[in-house]
């Protein structure tokens, strides 16, 4: 705690007990369908990302503030950190295991690499198959034979030399050890809960929400998420203009004074061409999580406004030099988006493939039914991974960008139709059903909840646009 707080660039607001459980799974946001996607997307495109780096946001603010208080920062570890293993901390924890070796033998660790299993690890270790078969016979030790790559496996040897002791570390919070105790090991699984802390950024766009995003020292993760959340009320890829700005609080999770993980976005707000898109994450008293605009409007809607990875498309893009087969005015009536050939393609809500082929205009095509009214057209696609009759959900990848059919180069055509008649993708969502909103019984609570974050992006905005009017005043800003 002390060391936290004793962080440099970190300016502490005071410790604010924060409603939401720190026990919260970091995860448990992603286990959604269109999360996961999301999080596939971007995990895909994380290599390509690099070359987007150039200009971008400024006036970032970093304020950590603590979110569980310290009592609720205390772990229920028995044990101590692997890592943090001294001599020190191993003769204490001797005298509560009864010593059955008169002093402890250094530790030797061995990495789980691609292709390894337990044999071959405490082999390498100089161990038999006689000692795997012990441990893993050990209470809860058939658990050590699920290992994964990057997990650490250490041992132990007692003064005679026979193994004494095994830990499977499977990260910094989860770790299981096996001490021999005459005949068979004992276990001791050990997990901790990360403390919580409270982060906000400010970004103001000069060329992509990602670079900006990137300058404001956001992670791959937190940015996709940022993303996500307004992924049906802006189309990241051609709706952001230069000027633009955000103000995001979202949480980070910490582990012996480390950043240990980026956690969920708990409000942000993004202004767009003048126009102000707040979004909250709200538990409801079912205790379902989404996020909604500061009404209780569910920031979830029937359709993605851009149905593909937004961080590869190229900003500076001009559909109309993309059809010169087409010598004559041919009605335009989608949507372009030039990016790499394989940039991921997402179904732009749930529905169910009415069609999936090839023609000699279309290329590669995927058409996706939305209900009785609605339905998408995806052309042009170097790859479909779909097929006729299948059911898809929102952000589910449904094929690669590509320049099949009477494409000269890589982009996905994409178009709307609303009960046959092809509509502007970029405006059809005004006149598109509304979202669900939050029910009248929910909303005091959803008040309640949001009261403070929406103080805080208030805040933040104002923080930022000072600092813009300084700027612009010819002073630092600072
Ligand atoms: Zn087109």
């Amino acid at each position: 705690m002390a060391l936290f707080k004793s962080r440099p660039n970190v300016r502490p607001r005071g410790a604010t007990p924060f409603e939401a459980s720190n026990k919260v799974s970091l995860l448990g946001f992603l286990r959604s369908r269109f999360w996961r996607n999301q999080w596939v997307a971007a995990t895909v495109v994380a290599v390509s990302l690099a070359l987007l780096l150039g200009v971008g946001g400024d006036d970032r603010e970093t304020t950590p503030e603590h979110l569980t208080g310290s009592s609720s920062a205390v772990n229920n570890t028995s044990e101590i950190p692997p890592t943090a293993l001294s001599d020190a901390s191993l003769a204490s924890s001797k005298e509560q295991t009864k010593p059955p070796v008169p002093s402890e033998q250094p530790w030797h660790e061995e990495l789980v690499r691609n292709g390894d299993n337990l044999s071959l690890i405490f082999a390498r270790a100089g161990f038999s198959d006689r000692d795997v078969y012990q441990v893993t016979k050990a209470d809860g030790g058939n658990a050590l034979r699920k290992i994964y790559p990057g997990e650490t496996i250490s041992f132990q040897t007692s003064a005679q030399g026979g193994l004494y002791r095994v830990r499977h570390r499977e990260s910094a919070l989860k770790w299981s050890t096996f001490t021999r105790e005459d005949e068979h090991y004992r276990t001791d699984v050990t997990v901790r809960e990360p403390e919580v802390f409270e982060q906000s950024a400010t970004m103001r766009i000069k060329s992509s929400l990602f670079i900006a995003g990137q300058d404001a020292g956001l992670s791959h993760k937190v940015i996709m998420d940022l993303a996500g959340i307004f992924g049906g009320v802006i189309d990241f890829a051609l709706d952001p203009r230069v000027g633009d700005t955000i103000e995001l609080v979202y949480e980070e999770a910490w582990i012996d004074g480390e950043k240990y993980a980026d956690g969920e976005i708990i409000a942000a707000a993004f202004t767009n061409k003048g126009e102000t898109f707040q979004a909250y994450r709200y538990t409801d008293t079912h205790g379902d999580k989404n996020y909604y605009n500061e009404a209780g409007v569910s920031m979830r809607k029937a359709f993605l406004k851009a149905p593909l990875d937004f961080t590869r498309v190229s900003s500076n893009f001009n559909p109309n030099r993309l059809h010169p087969i087409y010598k004559t005015k041919r009605p335009h009536r989608g949507t372009d988006y030039a990016a790499p050939t394989g940039t991921p393609v997402y179904a732009a809500g749930d529905g169910r493939v009415v069609e999936a082929g090839y023609t000699r205009p279309n290329g590669n095509y995927v058409f996706i039914q939305h209900g009785e009214s609605y339905k998408t057209h995806y052309l042009h696609l170097h790859k479909r991974r779909v097929n006729t009759g299948e059911r898809v959900k929102q952000g589910d990848v449904i094929g690669t960008v590509g320049s099949t059919g009477s494409a000269t180069g890589p982009h996905l055509h994409y178009e709307f139709l609303v009960n046959g008649v092809h509509r502007n993708p970029r405006s059809v969502h005004k006149s598109l059903p509304k979202a669900k909103s939050l029910p009248d019984s929910e909303l005091p609570r959803f008040m309640r909840t949001v009261a403070r974050p929406e103080q805080q992006l208030a805040s933040l905005k104002n923080t930022q646009n000072l600092a813009s009017a300084a700027v612009q005043g010819g002073s630092s800003g600072q």
